[in-house]
């Protein structure tokens, strides 16, 4: 069937802190799902270990409103003061190409997504406290105070949209959250009838 063949878009979302990232990383690295990670374009400055192109698509910020109002993003929020957005052309490849295409994107590019694409899967991922999300943060270290402030209050604000998504994804430890998540991808798999061998 065409729609079983298009793919499937899979949204996560959740606040700073919450190992969305390192989840996403471990998942995309067995191999075991068709998947493809969707590399957003930024306003942000880069952190010292990300990389143009892998984590993100540096931009100026005035390239980013060019993208933006020539209808290049799928979606596209301003999120901790700077602009972030889902680039459309390799997203729509992707999903012709049958593949599960993440999008690790806020709550209100989520609500973008939900409008358009009322089928992709979406899963909050989330910290069993909020103070673990704000312990994770200091760890990271690569934040200063003032920053980890604004996210920890930004993290309450958003755990507010948890019970909007299909799941929600407890991380407690990252091999039971691996694990987790891995299950729950067959389950979409199965309720979803991909045809994926
Ligand atoms: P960070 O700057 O920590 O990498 O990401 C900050 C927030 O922006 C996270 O909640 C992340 O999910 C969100 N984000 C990253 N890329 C996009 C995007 O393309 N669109 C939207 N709406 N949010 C994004």
């Amino acid at each position: 069937m065409a729609e079983a063949e298009r793919g499937l878009l899979i949204v996560i979302s959740g606040p700073s802190g919450s190992g969305k990232s390192t989840l996403v990383r471990e998942l995309m690295r067995d191999g075991e799902f068709p998947l493809s990670f969707s590399v957003s374009a930024t306003s942000r400055p880069p952190r010292p270990n990300e990389r143009d192109g892998i984590d993100y698509l540096f931009l100026p910020r005035e390239r980013f409103e060019q993208m933006r109002d020539g209808g290049e993003f799928l979606e596209s929020a301003e999120v901790h003061g700077h602009l972030y957005g889902t680039p459309k052309g390799p997203v729509e490849q992707a999903l012709a190409a049958g593949k599960w295409v993440l999008l690790d994107i806020d709550v209100q590019g989520f609500h973008q997504v939900r409008e358009m694409m009322p089928d992709a899967v979406s899963i909050f991922v989330r910290t069993p406290t909020l103070e673990l999300a704000a312990q994770r943060l200091n760890e990271r270290g690569t934040e200063s105070e003032e920053v980890i402030a604004r996210r920890i209050k930004q993290a309450a604000r958003e755990m507010a949209h948890a019970p909007e998504y299909d799941y929600q994804l407890v991380n407690e430890s990252l091999p039971q959250a691996v694990s987790t998540f891995r299950t729950l991808l067959w389950g979409v798999r199965t309720l979803r009838g991909c045809k994926h061998d």
